[in-house]
């Protein structure tokens, strides 16, 4: 069965969310067949919110540097084959691939602006005040600014170990934040506010229930969630629980530094 933008549109539209902004994540994969692509997605995503923003993130300018400051979940001098394949930043760098295929039409929409963080850049449609909020000492600033406009996080087809909000309601509950690196075209820029792993996240589930809405089209899952409420939930459970979220990998070694800090 072949998704169009009509299955989509009249589904979005269940959100309730023509009069609000969000953030979006998406695997288009997990919908399978989308007439037109990419582009029929977003433009139903377009056509049922007020504006859209995502994350259009370049791990790729990443430098592993040989040393640096303790507790900062890396292993220093450990990646030297990747920091030769490094590129510097710059403002048309496609999102990683591993973004999935929707921020990146997102970015190439003649519409689109996009921040210009080297590592955690943002695009959006209708959304310039909340992008402009990022600086490079508060890279998910834009995710406080979009709770305060009663912004939404739409999880297209994916959980919650890709809702970047929740890294910004991990900052705001105090959890241990990390420096990474990023090469510019004239030099290496230190980049703090980097966020711990997100391999634990779908344990907000729980937590969040209550403001989150759904619809289906097909088996293919889109939920709705209220970023302030998202994010109080967050912080709460974090006040209980300092270890909320982390992941059970043993070798992992954000969730590591945090435990130890
Ligand atoms: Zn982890």
């Amino acid at each position: 069965m072949t998704v169009t933008y009509s299955d989509l549109k009249i589904n979005l539209g269940k959100l309730g969310l023509s009069k609000n902004l969000v953030i979006a994540h998406a695997s288009l994969k997990a919908f399978g067949e989308i007439e037109g692509g990419p582009e029929t997605m977003l433009n139903a995503l377009l056509d049922s919110v007020r504006g859209v923003v995502m994350p259009t993130f370049t791990y790729k300018t990443m430098i592993n540097p040989e040393i640096g400051p303790p507790k900062n979940g890396i292993t220093y001098g450990a990646e030297t084959d990747l920091n030769k394949m490094a590129e510097p930043f710059y403002p048309d760098m496609p999102a990683d691939k591993m973004m999935g295929i929707l921020p990146e039409t997102l970015r190439k929409h003649p519409k689109a602006k996009r921040s210009s963080h080297p590592i955690q850049s943002f695009a959006g449609i209708h959304a310039d005040a909340i992008l402009n909020t990022q600086t490079i000492y508060n890279p998910l600033a834009p995710i406080g600014a979009l709770a305060d406009q009663d912004g939404w996080v739409l999880l297209l087809g994916v959980d919650h170990r890709v809702n970047t909000s929740i890294h910004y309601a991990e900052k705001l509950g105090g959890r241990l934040q990390f420096i990474r690196w990023a090469m510019l075209q004239d030099r290496i820029v230190e980049c703090p506010g980097f966020p711990g792993d997100s391999e634990g996240f779908n344990d907000v589930e729980l937590f969040v229930e209550k403001y989150t809405r759904r619809v289906h089209i097909g088996e293919t899952l889109i939920r709705a969630v209220h970023l302030k409420s998202l994010i109080n939930a967050v912080v709460d459970q974090l006040k209980e629980n300092p270890f909320a979220f982390l992941c059970q990998r043993k070798d992992c070694e954000r969730c590591t530094a945090v435990r130890w800090s």
